[in-house]
């Protein structure tokens, strides 16, 4: 399957951080880990700072799947708001959610300080825009719900927005914790620091078929070596449908560009927050650390790669007008832009864990529209259960909730 179309910006800006070898030769392992993007990476990480030996092998370059067309807005808030979601799974099944995403931008903070690469790691605030007049109300009681449980955030209203952005809206909500990353970077920053711990990591090689039983997991690659491993996790973002019979997300197309570098950012307020619209459509943006605007959306449902291809032109014309309509004074000129695939699932809550049809198997799946997020909570998870050690989070994304 194609992840992507375009010309994604971070392998464009970095080019191949690292190389690593194919596998030309069988192995064997305690934990295999499959697919090398930021969730395979941070598994890695975990499981080698726990002293716990891996291999992680992926089909494409290293950080060249999901990964490399992200926008990396870091929010806690994800596709479905706490009082939606506290409606589907309870208050406090909500809560801890919404809580745990929260705590997981600070510790990847911490990562990013620890494998000391400059990943673009900043602290931004967002800024989640109402749409129509209608909305307010459900923002009000959103607000009430996130102060509740000690989230900060703050309301705008009409007044408040015009003075501090180029753009007008009838209210906002302004979170305090999120932030923004360039995922592609701590992928192979995350992964360099694992490698220096004994992790062996081999890019394209591609998994044809993986065999798992109580013994343990076999996995053959389309060259026929074999991995042997105790034990699996499956990082292998939205394609993960390969190994798994149910469908657990509904795949949806995604659009992105970045500018040139801008000459100003007048009316983006104080701190260049991230912000976002959940109208239909989508629309999500945020500013690079070397100047430059990065904004994705118009999502649709996704049929084929070569339909999302043919949008591209159109959809970027789209995302450009819209940006004209949020800031009318600035300049804008689209250097690049992409489409990309990511999975919706049915609470907007990710797939963590092991999977009755997969002995031996663990699955880091942080579907959703913030997505690294998850991956964060996917690595702790999975790690503590290596360990056998009790986790708080992790019965919140088991596969049978
Ligand atoms: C345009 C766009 C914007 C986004 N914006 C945001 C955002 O602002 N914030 C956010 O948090 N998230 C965002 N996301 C989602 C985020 O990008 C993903 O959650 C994240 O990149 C998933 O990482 P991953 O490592 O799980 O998957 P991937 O990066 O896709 O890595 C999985 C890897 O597994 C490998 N693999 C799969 N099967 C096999 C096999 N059989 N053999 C060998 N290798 C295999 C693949 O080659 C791939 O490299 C966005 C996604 C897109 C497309």
């Amino acid at each position: 399957m194609d992840l992507t179309s375009g010309y994604p910006y971070w392998p464009v800006k970095h080019g191949l951080l690292q190389t690593y070898p194919r596998l030309d030769e069988d192995l064997e392992c305690d934990v295999a880990i499959l697919g090398g993007g930021i969730t395979g990476a941070l598994v890695a990480y975990h499981l080698l700072e726990a002293g716990i030996g891996a291999v992680l092998l992926d089909r494409r370059e290293i950080g060249w799947g999901s990964t490399s067309a992200t926008t990396a807005l870091l929010q806690y808030e994800i596709d479905v708001s706490l009082t939606d979601l506290s409606e589907m799974l309870g208050a406090s099944h909500a809560e801890r959610a919404y809580l745990a995403c929260r705590d997981a931008i600070e510790k990847l903070e911490r990562l990013a300080k620890v494998v000391g690469a400059d990943c673009g790691f900043e602290r931004k605030r967002s800024l989640y825009l109402a749409s129509r007049k209608r909305d307010r109300e459900i923002l009000r009681t959103e607000l009430e719900r996130r102060q509740a449980i000690g989230l900060a955030v703050e309301w705008l209203d009409e007044t408040d927005i015009g003075r501090r952005f180029a753009f007008s809206r009838p209210a906002a909500l302004l979170s305090h914790d999120g932030a923004q990353v360039d995922a592609y970077a701590l992928t192979h920053a995350l992964l360099q620091h694992a490698c220096s711990r004994g992790l062996r990591v081999y890019d394209r090689t591609n998994v044809t078929k993986v065999d798992a039983s109580r013994d343990g997991v076999t996995l053959r690659t389309a060259e026929g070596h074999h991995v042997r491993a105790r034990r699996l996790v499956f990082a292998t973002g939205y394609e993960t449908h390969e190994f798994l019979k149910e469908r657990v997300a509904k795949l949806v197309s995604t659009y992105a560009l970045v500018s040139e570098p801008m000459r100003s950012f007048e009316g983006w307020g104080e701190d260049r927050c991230l912000i976002w619209e959940h109208a239909t459509p989508y629309l999500y943006l945020r500013t690079t650390s070397d100047g430059r605007v990065m904004m994705g959306g118009e999502d649709e449902e996704f049929r084929d790669p070569a339909r999302r291809d043919r949008l591209l032109p159109r959809k970027t014309e789209r995302l450009s007008k819209r940006f004209r309509e949020l800031f009318p004074a600035l300049d804008m000129q689209v250097a690049f832009a992409w489409a990309g695939t990511f999975g919706e699932t049915k609470d907007g809550l990710a797939y963590i864990g092991e999977h009755p049809d997969w002995p031996c198997s663990y699955f880091a799946l942080g579907y959703g529209g913030n997505g690294i997020t998850y991956s964060v909570l996917a690595a702790e998870i999975i790690r503590d259960a290596m360990l056998g050690r009790p986790n708080a989070d992790a019965d919140l994304f088991r596969f049978d909730r």
